[in-house]
């Protein structure tokens, strides 16, 4: 009877404590990750579902493009990290959205070639003016379901400006006015800033220079294939942050 006794009035303890003793008024407020949405594009030549993520809401826009040329894909694990420590540090994404598609050719990523799975070059296959139609390039531009949604992101949206992530160059090119952010990158990573050229059908041609849209293409090196995460965002991920909070420090 007496041990009864001892059992209910230890359960109503218990029922006390749990109903009051987590209700500290003065555990401090953690600040809230900045949660990310992904949304499906559209669909490669061989049905592998290309993603946008989107993070932040503020009014500036800037776009990363990772993976265009499948076998340059050491741009894809930078850009999910990028990811990760934008969920951590909202600041960043004061006054501005990111849209980020972490691998813009998903065949070629996944059959190792520089190309889409229709052996098309996506980076000559948009409606510039320079474009040279051929059965590598398209016989006319965005004749593939991958570069033509690119093209209509871009178009949606409308960025500030854009980095597409490529190897191996190991430089910072750029196209139409986007000197002073390559530069503004280069302060924080190795990579020289080296004007290559625009390539003919390139997204660089049509979107920096017929479309005035600065657009940095971040060449990394071929060897950045074999780096960790960790290591590729000790090498890059500064230059990355840099092209966000631009003309800003991200520091
Ligand atoms: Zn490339």
């Amino acid at each position: 009877m007496l041990s009864k006794k001892i059992l209910i009035t230890l359960a109503l303890l218990f029922l006390i404590l749990a109903l009051t003793g987590c209700q500290d008024p003065y555990t401090p407020v953690i600040q809230q990750p900045q949660l990310a949405s992904a949304q499906i594009l559209g669909y490669s030549v061989q049905q592998r579902p290309i993603e946008l993520i989107t993070i932040g809401t503020g009014e500036e826009k800037v776009m990363i493009i990772a993976t265009i040329h499948g076998n340059e894909d050491a741009g894809t694990p930078l850009v999910y990290h990028l990811l990760d420590k934008l969920r951590a540090r909202p600041d960043f994404l004061t006054g501005r959205t990111v849209l980020i598609v972490p691998l813009a050719n998903p065949d070629g990523q996944a059959n190792r070639t520089r190309h889409n799975a229709s052996g098309i070059d996506l980076n000559r296959n948009f409606p510039a003016s320079n474009r040279i139609n051929n059965e590598v390039h398209g016989q006319q531009g965005l004749t593939e379901p991958e570069s033509t949604l690119l093209y209509d992101l871009v178009l949606t949206h409308r960025p500030a400006h854009i980095v597409s992530i490529h190897q191996p160059l190991y430089c910072l090119d750029y196209d139409g006015p986007g000197e002073e952010i390559a530069r503004h990158m280069g302060q924080y990573c190795s990579l020289p800033v080296k004007k290559l050229g625009s390539r003919p059908g390139s997204m660089g041609s049509f979107v920096g220079v017929e479309k005035n849209i600065p657009i940095i293409t971040m060449e990394l090196a071929k060897e950045d294939s074999d780096l960790t995460t960790a290591q590729l965002w000790d090498r890059y991920g500064r230059a990355l942050l840099a092209a966000i909070t631009y003309p800003e420090s991200p520091y």
